[in-house]
């Protein structure tokens, strides 16, 4: 298939849609991630807020046993007054429990902290008749004190005790084993319910450092492939546009044609510019070729003849100067037309009996020159020849029936210094020399150097 080139726009909108589809990718995955910390920070919040409420439940517990022990063991009011005040107005253990139930923990601490609850209540009763009994050892109004303590009623052993033996009971009840052992259960119940939650914190924040992998591991290769896509942008503007323009800017000054590569659109811009280069370079050559060239003969003109006399060596040439003998009376006899048909004739034949590398021009109506490079007057005898040959040739009758002509020569040869000019008027005094008739059909120039060299041999 002929190659035509990545087209630049299609690949720029291929680009821009990869580059918006990747980066919306990268997006929607940082959002994803985000998402999933703001889930991981919520949690661990909730489970800072869980663990507190369940401190506060132990720590409502044994401050409801402190005032209990403190108060039945000293018979100060105010640590009775402190014990139903967390009881019944602070209530931190039941906020606790609240909190718990609220929230979307784990079935197994809620159990574990409703059992602590249950067991800190349950133990109450037991706290109730302790401060019952210290009441009555104090000689307590009972109807000064809240309405739990005024209902337990006191089993009837404990009825008939003295006020340090009421003492000491109440105090064994609070202080005792069996007390203790209650208060064990309840911190039992509280470690399980802690235990539960970090367990279940744990596999939270397993589970979500896994999400939280995997959405990094896609964000560092979408961000990858973005860099990806940016560098091959980059390369390909390079390759397809910038490389091709920068060379053929080079080139265009150099006046060459374009290579064709790059993308579709600089490959047709350089196919564009080689056509008209190529044309323009046609034309120019056209206008040469027509302003050097004699348009009847297809010879050079004098324009040409003036062109390679400044161009060629003058110094190893020789020039011949050729005139048509009596071409007017033929002109004016058989009519321009057949004029021209001699002229063409004569100029063929000429051009035909000298070598290519000669330069043969028609410099005006019926005269012609030819210039012989590398030339000297040693082909004198042969030009001489030539031209008898060139006579002869015309002197002959052809089929078109048009009258027979006549060339006359003059020949100088070049030599050291001398210019265009010189060598013409040489050439020309030889040639009138043959129109006079003081020589007949070629006469050369003799060069003083040559007469001279010649006296001396
Ligand atoms: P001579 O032997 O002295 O050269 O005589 P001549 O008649 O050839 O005289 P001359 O060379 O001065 O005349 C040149 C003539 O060539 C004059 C003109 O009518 C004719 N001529 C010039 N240009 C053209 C041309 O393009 N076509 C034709 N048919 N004739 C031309
Ligand atoms: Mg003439």
């Amino acid at each position: 298939m002929k190659n035509r080139g990545i087209s630049l726009r299609k690949a720029n909108i291929i680009m821009l849609i990869v580059a918006v589809l990747l980066s919306g990718g990268l997006l929607v995955a940082m959002n994803i991630t985000s998402s999933y910390y703001k889930e991981m920070d919520d949690y661990t919040n909730q489970f800072l807020k869980w663990r507190t409420s369940s401190y506060d439940l132990q720590r409502a517990s044994d401050y409801l046993t402190d005032q209990m022990q403190s108060f039945t063991v000293t018979g100060d009011r105010s640590y009775l007054d402190n014990y139903f005040k967390e009881a019944n107005v602070t209530k931190r253990r039941e906020n606790a429990l609240e909190a718990l139930s609220q929230g979307n923990v784990r079935s197994a601490a809620y159990k574990d902290l409703s059992a602590a609850m249950e067991e800190s209540v349950s133990l109450m009763e037991r706290e109730y008749y302790a401060a019952r009994l210290t009441v009555e050892a104090y000689g307590y109004d009972i109807t000064e004190f809240p309405e739990e303590i005024q209902n337990v009623k006191l089993l009837s052993p404990d009825t008939g005790l003295s006020s340090e033996d009421l003492k000491e009971l109440a105090r064994l009840m609070v202080h005792g084993e069996e007390y203790r052992n209650r208060k064990a259960v309840i911190s039992t119940h509280m470690e399980n319910c802690l235990k539960d939650l970090e367990q279940e914190m744990d596999e939270k924040q397993t589970i979500n450092s896994e999400k939280l992998g995997r959405q990094v591991a896609i964000e560092h290769i979408l961000t990858v492939f973005i860099i990806i896509v940016f560098l091959l942008m980059v390369f390909l503007t390079y390759r397809l546009v910038i490389r091709p323009l920068k060379n053929s800017v080079d080139l265009i000054r150099d006046e060459e044609d374009l290579p064709i590569h790059g993308a579709y659109e600089i490959r047709f811009l350089a196919k564009t510019y080689n056509l008209m280069h190529h044309t323009n370079l046609q034309s120019k050559e056209k206008l040469t070729y027509e302003a050097t060239h004699d348009k009847l003969t297809g010879l050079y003109n004098r324009r040409g003849y003036d062109f390679l006399m400044e161009n060629i060596d003058l110094e190893t040439s020789a020039l011949l100067l050729i005139d048509i003998d009596k071409f007017k009376t033929i002109n004016d006899t058989y009519g321009h037309d057949v004029g021209d048909r001699i002229l063409v004739k004569v100029a063929d034949i000429i051009f035909g009996n000298f070598r290519a590398q000669d330069y043969v021009c028609r410099i005006g109506g019926d005269e012609m020159a030819v210039i012989m490079v590398h030339s000297d007057p040693s082909l004198s005898s042969l030009l001489a020849s030539k031209v008898k040959k060139i006579n002869q040739y015309l002197a002959e009758k052809d089929e078109t029936d048009n009258p027979t002509v006549s060339i006359s020569v003059g020949v100088a040869f070049g030599e050291t210094g001398i210019t265009s000019e010189i060598l013409f008027k040489r050439a020309d005094t030889c040639l009138y020399e043959v129109k006079d008739g003081v020589k007949k059909e070629i006469s050369f120039h003799k060069n003083e150097k040559k007469k001279s060299e010649k006296k001396k041999s």
